[in-house]
């Protein structure tokens, strides 16, 4: 099944410290949210990066969260070369885990 993933994809798994510090450098520019294919309402980069690693996940960001699909288009167009998909990932992580202490 590994031999199956396209070399980038290995790259999605971060550690939670480095999606701690992609969200830092973030500056905001959005262009990770115009190249999404999944993007349904409206949805800031400060209610993402902000719920990602802590507080509570606002429904927007949930709905968002469940859209996902990882495909790493939200990749290539940011100027920094952040990974939003890896921070996507953390975001599924984490609504799993409130799902599961509910
Ligand atoms: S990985 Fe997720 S957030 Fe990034 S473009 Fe694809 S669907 Fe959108
Ligand atoms: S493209 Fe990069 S810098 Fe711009 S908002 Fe998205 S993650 Fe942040």
């Amino acid at each position: 099944m590994l031999r199956m993933l396209k070399p980038n994809a290995i790259t999605l798994h971060k550690t939670r410290p480095q999606v701690g510090q992609e969200i830092q450098a973030c500056i905001g520019c959005n262009e990770c949210l115009l190249a999404c294919p999944a993007v349904a309402e409206p949805i800031t980069i400060d209610m993402l990066n902000r719920e990602t690693l802590t507080g509570p996940i606002s429904e927007p960001v949930a709905r968002f969260t469940r859209a996902c699909y990882q495909c790493g288009a939200c990749v290539a167009p940011c100027p920094v070369g952040l990974h939003r998909d890896a921070m996507m990932l953390w975001l599924k992580v984490r609504l799993l885990s409130s799902m599961e202490e509910m």
